[in-house]
């Protein structure tokens, strides 16, 4: 099989599980905001300690995000992907765990995203 149509293919399933966050029954829009969030979410998680997936799933629950396993790996997998964070396999009680960790990168975005969101914040608020 021709390697790059199945990269596409890959890449396109990937994306496909990205927008679809069925366990949040939302509007399109709403949704992509929504993403958003979490994805800061996890720098500014990953960036304080390395975080796992259940971990991170039960963070999110906290602040009323009710995200399953099948979209935050997509979710993982992809800001990996763009060099936002890294991951380790670490060996944990028997079984590997996906440690994932912040980047310069990573660091550098979560920064830029903080400025706006105090920007946007104080602007909604003076409204
Ligand atoms: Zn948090």
């Amino acid at each position: 099989m021709n390697l790059s149509i199945l990269k596409i293919n890959i890449d396109f399933r990937y994306y496909i599980n990205y927008l679809n966050i069925g366990d949040m029954i939302m509007q399109d829009p709403i949704r992509k905001i929504f993403l958003a969030f979490i994805e800061i979410h996890i720098l500014h998680h990953a960036k304080k300690e390395p975080i796992y997936g259940s971990w991170m799933i039960e963070e999110l629950k906290h602040h009323g995000y009710d995200i399953s396993a099948g979209t935050l790996y997509p979710i993982f997998h992809k800001m990996e992907k763009s060099s936002l964070i890294r991951s380790k396999k670490v060996l944990f009680e028997g079984k590997i765990r996906k440690y994932y960790t912040i980047t310069k990168d990573g660091e550098k975005t979560l920064n830029e995203a903080l400025i706006k969101i105090k920007e946007l914040s104080n602007e909604i608020r003076e409204t």
